[in-house]
């Protein structure tokens, strides 16, 4: 048998792709293996949204390349190989390039096969899981908004949408085959519908939570795109997680103006405080970039001011690093290391405390959680809540057939491991 080994890089649409790319080898006969099992091929989907993540990229390829078996294959797909690279000039015969919209052609130029093959949005696919509990299920591509850091709609191109039809058919397969989470992914998901003449995102929400699917999870969302009946929706809705990511980018008006964001921190702020009346328990996680060009001292403690005061439960902070093709790569960028680096720490550990915050609140106001239990270790089972937290469970009672808890509340910090102790809830 043959054997394969994929390695992912960057964002959920990117995981989706991985599942499905894999699911095509495996059907086919391939088994899943570990790079030092000498694979016979190696898939690397690589990232290039910044700096780090195209060095990892290459770090993995360069891996890859002393890994495989003395006949194997590396492929390098996604976004790197879109935004090119004197690295992929290299001429070596075991190594393939595939950019985003050939993905779908891996498995058939591997195998060298000649089969008729569309080249359209559903084809990249798959009704079984090999890498993740929780599911990405993607359901849009690209990006036209152009925010003047973003590469992603020079690598990812316009928005396309995937039909609703094919959606649901992979919900209720994944469903039919054990999946109890999905994670619905796209490069701008509130973007879902906008090329299609019946749909958005809205009515492809009302369409999912009918199949049995038992736990829809968001990824990223604009923050525009949280009108009143979407989150009017959103809240009335059980099995729609608690959990909702929204890029903020940035604490100050003039910086968000410069990176081409459409909304001020007062628009932010305002859907922020609709989202908590209509959630109060609602986990809000907010991507933060530090090092814009030319942002100021003030600029930055604005944004540390703001993101203290609003309600957020967790941060996600990047350093800016100029990308090629972006508006933002012809500004003039020339903030030293040490203090971007300091920027990102002092987010991050703002971060920390936020998060512990919502830990707490949640243990005060006993909310209910839910979550598929994934593995044991030593005499805790864990998972990550609907609220996006990490959760150890001791009292297997608390297991529901189905492998989800069922009535429990966060009674505890686990200290060592940033996550909750829950048990049983006995309150009533
Ligand atoms: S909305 Fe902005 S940050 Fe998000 S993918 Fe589009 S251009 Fe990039």
């Amino acid at each position: 048998m043959k054997k394969i080994s994929i390695t992912t890089l960057g964002c959920k649409t990117n995981q989706f792709e991985s599942e499905a790319i894999l699911n095509k080898f495996i059907k086919n006969g391939y088994i899943l293996s570990d790079l030092n099992d000498k694979p016979d091929v190696v898939i690397i989907n690589t990232c290039c949204v910044t700096n780090r993540a195209e060095y990892k990229s290459r770090y993995a390829i360069r891996r890859a390349l002393k890994s495989i078996s003395p006949d194997g294959k590396v492929v390098v797909a996604g976004c790197y190989v879109n935004k090119g690279s004197s690295f992929f000039e290299k001429d070596l015969n075991n190594l393939y390039f595939f950019p985003n919209d050939r993905k779908h052609e891996i498995f058939y130029e591997i195998e060298k096969l000649k089969e008729e093959h569309s080249r359209d949005f559903m084809e990249l696919t798959t009704d079984s899981y090999h890498l993740h509990t929780r599911v990405p299920v993607k359901v849009q591509d690209g990006c036209n908004f152009f925010c003047a850091y973003c590469i992603l709609p020079f690598v990812r191109g316009k928005p396309v949408s995937r039909p609703i039809r094919s959606i649901i058919e992979q919900v209720n397969a994944l469903s039919e085959n054990g999946v109890k989470e999905i994670i619905l992914t796209g490069i701008n998901l509130g973007l879902y519908g906008f090329d299609l003449t019946d749909s958005n995102l809205l009515y492809l929400l009302k369409e999912i939570v009918r199949t049995d699917i038992m736990q829809i999870r968001l990824s990223s969302i604009e923050p525009m795109f949280f009108n009143d009946e979407l989150i009017d929706f959103l809240a009335s809705q059980k099995k729609i997680c608690h959990h909702f990511h929204i890029p903020l980018q940035s604490g100050s008006d003039t910086v968000l103006r410069k990176m081409n964001r459409t909304y001020s921190t007062a628009e932010f702020k305002n859907i922020i405080k609709k989202v908590k009346t209509a959630i109060p328990d609602a986990a809000i996680g907010c991507d933060v970039i530090v090092g814009f060009p030319g942002e100021t001292d003030e600029e930055f403690s604005k944004t540390y001011d703001f993101i203290d005061d609003v309600p957020v439960s967790y941060l996600h902070v990047f350093r800016y690093s100029p990308r090629k093709f972006t508006k933002a790569a012809e500004m003039d960028w020339n903030l030293s290391g040490t203090i971007s680096k300091k920027r990102m720490q002092s987010l991050q550990k703002l971060g920390h405390i936020k998060k512990n915050e919502f830990s707490k609140y949640l243990i005060d106001k006993k909310v209910p959680l839910k979550a598929v239990l994934e593995k044991k270790e030593k005499e805790y089972w864990s998972s990550v809540s609907d609220h996006s937290v990490k959760i150890f469970l001791r009292d297997e009672n608390n297991i529901a057939e189905n492998g989800m808890l069922k009535n429990v509340v966060a009674k505890d910090f686990k200290a060592d491991s940033d996550g909750l102790i829950v048990e049983e809830d006995v309150h009533d």
